[in-house]
């Protein structure tokens, strides 16, 4: 088969990785890829956006199956453009991927199915959302309705700090459309824990857990990010949170949208808050979380491609979908200044050092090749990613392996995994 992977970051790497590990991978491109997917797969200067021209690639080159990592797209719809040439892919179409893309449509679904989630208000008018503040109690959560990469949360501690969040995200636009519509949520106490999955439109299949650190420093201070390091499985996702999730959660989310009208392919990830009242969810996203994918994918044992198949089939219930009994830990090595201000361009060495070693994997987030230099072009320029029999050793092999690639103004958290030791 030739496979084309929409998306340019260390999850793409990831899932071009694992599609190179199956059979029935012929070809793979990437558009537009970086110059770590090079290893794997052509890849194509074409922006993810260009819904026309990827498609058009797509006949041009007898694409068999598209893969889309990112969220804009999906939302955007290039899953209905690819259908309505006659071309398979794996994701959401625009109508279900509002799923991610509208935060006050996925709080009004699980507040008609019964899904547990925090308690909230939505509101397309601030004079409104600031006279509902007045009588609130504090901490409270505000979200932009729409995609702000990770930014359009705001925790606010009490009256003063929300007033000017509804001026940020409402009056002043700093997320654009996306804060024409704003969610005021009950602030909610707990671990956090992902868990992605593979949805057919009916069955859904979850892959392991796993946990994120999206603040830039140790002791998760500093400024939110794209995320800083992943560990998986995660020790306090247990039997008893997976039954309830799975009696509550997952499936009750997958029948909702199809009975919404809006059946869903694709990943759903679950973002889940392990509160002391039981697992409520924080958020959904409609596709693969980043780097979630970096220590999730190299833990699982089944083709990829088979999965992505079933999906768009709905065959998915025919699928064993199993992971290795082992661990994996992801430490982000990003540009000095990220996520404010960085510099781009320096050359990156020691990348070499991970050919062949097995269970060691160098995803490329932000990289491009300048005559023949792999330098960083980007915030989060690579995700150092190293298995383990268990958690310790893994996160042990992780932050060994980081000390073997090198460029000007790297920096990583040097606390990815310490949860593990509170397990
Ligand atoms: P991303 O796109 O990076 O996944 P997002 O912008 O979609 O993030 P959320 O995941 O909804 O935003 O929220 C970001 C973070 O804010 C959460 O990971 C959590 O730490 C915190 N948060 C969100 N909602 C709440 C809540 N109700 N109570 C406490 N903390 C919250």
């Amino acid at each position: 088969m030739k496979i084309l992977v929409v998306g340019s970051g260390g999850r793409e790497h990831a899932i071009c990785w694992k599609i190179a590990q199956s059979p029935k991978a012929e070809k793979i491109y990437c558009a537009p890829g970086n110059a770590g997917i090079e290893e794997y797969a052509e890849c194509v200067p074409i922006g993810a956006m260009e819904f026309e021209k990827l498609a058009a690639f797509a006949k041009e080159n007898a694409i068999d199956l598209t893969v889309v990592g990112m969220d804009d797209p999906l939302v955007g719809g290039i899953v209905d453009v690819f259908e309505k040439e006659g071309l398979r892919i794996f994701g959401p179409r625009a109508n279900a991927a509002i799923l991610e893309g509208s935060k006050a449509f996925s709080k009004d679904l699980m507040k008609k199915y019964g899904i547990p989630t925090a308690a909230y208000e939505n509101f397309d008018d601030p004079e409104k959302a600031l006279a509902y503040l007045e009588t609130a109690d504090f901490p409270i959560v505000l979200k932009a309705d729409g995609l702000a990469l990770g930014k359009g949360v705001l925790i606010c501690n009490n009256l003063e700090e929300a007033k000017a969040g509804v001026q940020t995200i409402m009056l002043d636009k700093q997320f654009g459309a996306a804060g024409n519509q704003m969610v005021i949520e009950e602030f909610m106490t707990g671990r956090e824990v992902s868990v992605l999955s593979f949805v057919d439109g009916k069955t859904i299949k979850c892959m392991t857990s796993a946990q994120d650190h999206k603040r830039a420093l140790d002791g998760d201070q500093g400024l939110n990010t794209g995320g800083m390091g992943t560990f998986s499985p995660s020790p306090f996702y247990t039997e008893e949170v997976d039954k309830f999730c799975k009696d509550h959660i997952y499936q009750a989310t997958v029948d909702a949208m199809r009975a919404e009208g809006r059946e869903f392919k694709g990943v759903i990830f679950f973002g889940l808050m392990l509160t002391p009242k039981g697992p409520r969810v924080l958020e959904y996203n409609a596709r693969f979380g980043d780097p979630e994918t970096q220590v999730v994918l190299p833990r699982m044992k089944t083709d990829i491609v088979d999965v992505f198949e079933a999906c768009i089939d709905g065959t998915l219930d025919q699928i064993d979908l199993e992971f290795e009994d082992n661990a994996a830990v992801c430490v982000v090595l990003a540009s000095g200044g990220y996520p404010v201000a960085y510099e781009k361009g320096f050359p990156i060495h020691g990348l070499e050092s991970f050919k062949g070693k097995d269970g060691y994997y160098v995803f490329h987030a932000g990289t491009r090749k300048v005559d023949g230099q792999i330098v960083t072009n980007g915030g989060r320029v690579l995700g150092v990613t190293a298995v383990g029999s268990d958690l310790k050793t893994a996160r042990a092999n992780a932050y060994e392996a980081v000390k073997l690639v090198e460029f000007e103004k790297a920096y990583c958290r040097s606390d990815i995994g310490k949860a593990i030791d509170e397990a």
